[in-house]
């Protein structure tokens, strides 16, 4: 057996040896469901197990109460891999971040089996708040990735791709303000902020015709008025907006701003836009790293599409679309056995089975496998590096 083979296996052997506790952190966190920005529970729950496995941890880190940092190792490189573990409103882990939480430990731990004293430094970084608050963008601009070479992490799906196709987003509350009368006594005396959010989505369904096939808006009444008999003053809905790339972006938000400017315009009422503080951009997948995943998993088992078709799945938004364009990433989906896609109530129940934990770790062990690539075999980290700067130049 080969020098890499053997560190391959302790990897493996590793990430085998610690897969109960992984599945009691796992359910903890399922059990005790958080939104973004109150990942508590888990963020204790997550910090004490790195801590107990030796690991240097920072809580509440980059001024995220609920982020940490956690790191072993010496020298270089250093490869990141990120936790996620905010759950969504009333239907708990139906995104199955429980699961992305403990793939990163258990990736952390299976890389650090893998490497000798001084081969390198493995940094688990936990991201709050990817439902809705980009918790990564902070992460980017507040110097989480400054020193590290690559990042990695993984999530859960019906399927599995090692390539991950990922818009941009940019959110936006919308509320119109109007003035209230009766509606069948002096209806001529209100000003219908119903009308005006009614509108602003007539407004953009009409713009979809008009709109490229990789731009997508959508978005629902939040409030819409109390009684039928008082012409409502307040209404409010929330909108995503997202488009291919940043660029697209901005070009789709100006045109749908003018749905909403024109609603207000024809109604009377007025309108207060109040946009997330941060966009998040599509993804550049790291070939190298996507390829070495998707040979390892092959060695598991698991066959994942090729780039072609893996880029080809439907698209969805995550703050890991930042991270990509601050160095070489990936974001791999592995499939668990679920009745239904992502954010239903189907999924919350899958990312708790026990099939769940056993693909979670089998992935987990791709990604361990893909960092010890990183680390140990000569020129991949360099080829990373080189793709990701030649891409992100472009
Ligand atoms: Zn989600
Ligand atoms: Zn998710």
């Amino acid at each position: 057996m080969s020098d890499i083979d053997a560190r391959r296996r302790k990897a493996k052997e590793r990430i085998d040896a610690i897969s109960a506790d992984l599945r009691q952190v796992s359910l903890s966190i399922h059990e005790n469901p958080e939104t973004n920005w109150q990942e508590h529970h888990a963020h204790k729950v997550l910090t004490g197990y790195l801590e107990a496995e030796g690991f240097h941890v920072e809580r509440g880190a980059f001024g995220m109460e609920t982020a940490f940092r956690a790191v072993a190792g010496q020298g270089g490189p250093v490869i990141a891999v990120m936790c996620e573990y905010d759950a969504l409103p009333g239907i708990g882990h139906a995104c199955g971040h429980n699961l992305i939480a403990i793939s990163g430990l258990a990736a952390a731990a299976g890389m650090l089996a893998g490497l000798e004293p001084g081969e390198g430094t493995v940094v688990v970084l936990g991201s709050p708040a990817e439902e809705g608050g980009h918790g990564k963008v902070y992460l980017v601009e507040r110097g989480a990735f400054e020193g590290v070479d690559a990042a990695m992490m993984l999530h859960p799906g019906p399927g599995d791709n090692a390539w991950a196709n990922v818009v941009a987003i940019h959110e936006v509350k919308l509320e119109y303000r109007g003035r209230n009368a009766h509606a069948a006594a002096a209806p001529w005396e209100g000003v219908n902020a119903l009308d005006a959010v009614v509108m602003a989505f007539n407004g953009v369904n009409a713009l979809r015709q008009q709109i490229k096939p990789t731009d997508k808006v959508h978005g629902v009444i939040t409030h819409g008025g109390l009684r039928p008999n008082i012409i409502p003053d307040f209404t409010s809905a929330d909108f995503y907006v997202r488009a291919r790339n940043m660029a697209e972006l901005e070009v789709l938000k100006e045109r749908v701003v003018g749905c909403f400017e024109g609603a207000a315009m024809a109604t009377g009422c007025s309108l207060t836009l109040a946009w997330e503080p941060r966009a998040t951009s599509d993804m550049l997948n790291n070939d190298i790293m996507a390829g070495a995943y998707a040979e390892h998993m092959m060695t598991l088992g698991v066959r994942t599409p090729s780039k072609e078709r893996g880029m080809r799945y439907p698209a969805g938004s995550t703050d890991m679309g930042n991270v990509s364009y601050a160095l070489p990433a990936i974001h791999p989906h592995f499939g668990i056995p679920t009745p239904s896609g992502n954010h239903t109530p189907g999924f919350t129940a899958a990312a708790a089975t026990p099939e769940a934990h056993e693909n979670t770790l089998r992935a987990a062990k791709g990604m361990a496998l893909t960092g010890l690539d990183l680390f140990l075999r000569e020129g991949v980290l360099e080829s990373a590096v080189k793709e990701f700067r030649e891409r992100r130049g472009k």
